[in-house]
């Protein structure tokens, strides 16, 4: 198979005593791109560390988680900032909002999704969304910038069918990840009514990891599972799944 990971927190320390091994078992499934989001100033050093020791596999994006929005979150976007101008990036991520854990930063978190939407046009990087509870806020900010040429993922998308194709409308990507393989989820419904070329996979790892191995650590060589789920829903084989997702996560992350 040919799998692009298109979302894995592989720097975290969840994997700091086996890190090469599960690098080893994703290459060995196949996947040939690990894409890191970055979630806040601590965690870009680990983030940049594994990106060296693992040049052209593992390539990383900057951003600050929406979770991470709070009181000093003007600190830690110029801290973020400064990293755009020192290292090259794949994309700008993880950004947007989250609601479901605190509503009290909503108005910083907006700001900070637009701060991020900026160094996307700058730059002219792929925007990577996280979105709980809170797709309305965030094509509410869109629409502001629908005609700048933004494009991205949708990360662990949650919405319906009606939200993906207003999600597809202003630009982005679905990202589906091990969700669609669990029981009485939305997604399956949302991947067989969506066109393969706006999905791109992705595991989020180490959460979500998708069944057989829910409730695990996941890891990207787990992706064979959600190509193989969507391969199911798509009525295709879970190689030309792969083969697929890939080629859009090449176009959208690498312009090729
Ligand atoms: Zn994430």
């Amino acid at each position: 198979m040919n799998l692009t990971d298109t979302h894995t927190h592989l720097y975290l320390s969840q994997f700091d005593s086996d890190r090469q091994e599960v690098v080893s078992r994703a290459k060995q499934e196949g996947v040939r791109h690990m894409l890191m989001p970055n979630i806040d100033s601590h965690t870009a050093g680990p983030m940049l560390r594994v990106a060296g020791e693992y040049p052209g596999l593992c390539l990383p994006m900057m951003g600050l988680h929406p979770t991470s929005v709070g009181e000093s979150y003007d600190t830690e976007l110029e801290i973020i900032e400064g990293w755009f101008e020192k290292e090259n990036f794949v994309a700008v991520g993880e950004t947007g909002i989250d609601l479901y854990w605190d509503t009290a930063y909503l108005e910083q978190q907006i700001k900070s999704l637009e701060r991020h939407i900026q160094w996307a046009i700058k730059y002219d990087l792929p925007l990577v969304l996280h979105s709980r509870n809170s797709l309305g806020e965030i094509f509410g900010v869109l629409e502001k910038y629908r005609n700048k040429g933004l494009r991205g993922v949708f990360h662990c998308f949650p919405g319906g069918v009606e939200e993906a194709e207003k999600a597809i409308d202003l630009g982005f990507m679905l990202g589906i990840g091990g969700v669609v393989t669990y029981s009485n989820s939305q997604m399956p419904e949302v991947v067989g009514s969506t066109g393969l070329e706006h999905i791109v996979l992705e595991t989020d790892a180490p959460f979500l990891a998708p069944h057989p191995k829910r409730g695990k650590r996941n890891e990207s060589s787990y992706l064979k599972f959600i190509a193989g789920r969507v391969g199911d829903i798509k009525g295709m084989d879970a190689e030309e799944v792969a083969r697929v997702t890939t080629a859009n996560a090449s176009r959208l992350f690498f312009s090729y």
